[in-house]
C-alpha cells in the first residue's frame, strides 16, 4: 500500500527509479531479439505474476513491434497511489516515450488480462495494431476486479449514469476548440 508522506524522497532516486532502471535494461538486452506471439504473452504473464510478489495487481503487459519488445508495463496502482497505473497504461507510455511518438501503429499489445474500458480506449488512442489477452474480463471480475458497470455505464445516457455530470460554462470552453481549429501549425492526433 502506498503511503504518501512516507514514501516521498526527500533527495535522490525514489525506490521505484532504480527498479525501473533494471527493468529499462533487461528491455534493453531483449530488443533485438525477435518472440512469438506466445512468447511475448508469455512475458507479459510473468510481469503479471511478478507484480503479485512486488505488491502490485496481478496484471502486466508487453508491447512489441514485428515480434521485438519495445515496452513492458505491470500494474502500479496501489504502489505508485495512481488510479490510472494499469499495465497497458504503464506499456503504453513507455513505449511512446520509447519510440518517441505518440501514435504506435505497427505495434501490438500483449495483456494478461482482457482490458478495462479505460486501457482499451488507450490502446485506440495508441492506435496499436492488435490485442492479444489471456485472462478474460470474466476471470478478472472472480477474483474481485469488475469493470462490467463501467462497461454498462457507457451505454447509458450521461443523465441517467451513476456518475452525476452536467453541462458548465461551455460557451467559455469553447474557447480552445475554436483557437485550435484556427492554428495551422497544430500537430493532429
Ligand atoms: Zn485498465
Amino acid at each position: 500500500m502506498c503511503m504518501l508522506t512516507d514514501s516521498l524522497p526527500a533527495a535522490g532516486p525514489a525506490p521505484e527509479a532504480s527498479a525501473f532502471t533494471m527493468e529499462d535494461k533487461a528491455v534493453s538486452a531483449e530488443e533485438e531479439e525477435v518472440f512469438s506471439p506466445e512468447e511475448l504473452m508469455r512475458r507479459a504473464i510473468a510481469l503479471s505474476v511478478e507484480s503479485v510478489a512486488q505488491g502490485g495487481g496481478p496484471f502486466g503487459a508487453v508491447i512489441a513491434r514485428e515480434g521485438k519488445i519495445i515496452a513492458t508495463g505491470a500494474n502500479r496502482v496501489t504502489l505508485d497511489c495512481d488510479p490510472t497505473a494499469h499495465a497497458e497504461i504503464q506499456a503504453i507510455r513507455e513505449a511512446a516515450r520509447r519510440l518517441g511518438t505518440f501514435d504506435l501503429g505497427g505495434c501490438e499489445i500483449y495483456t494478461s488480462c482482457e482490458p478495462c474500458p479505460m486501457c482499451l480506449g488507450a490502446i485506440y488512442w495508441a492506435h496499436l495494431d492488435r490485442m492479444y489477452y489471456g485472462n478474460s474480463k470474466k476471470d478478472a471480475a472472480a477474483i474481485g476486479f469488475d469493470d462490467a458497470y463501467i462497461y454498462e455505464e457507457l451505454d447509458r445516457n450521461p443523465a441517467s449514469r451513476r456518475l452525476k455530470s452536467e453541462v458548465l460554462l461551455p460557451d467559455e470552453a469553447i474557447e480552445a476548440f475554436r483557437a485550435w481549429e484556427k492554428k495551422e501549425d497544430k500537430t493532429e492526433y
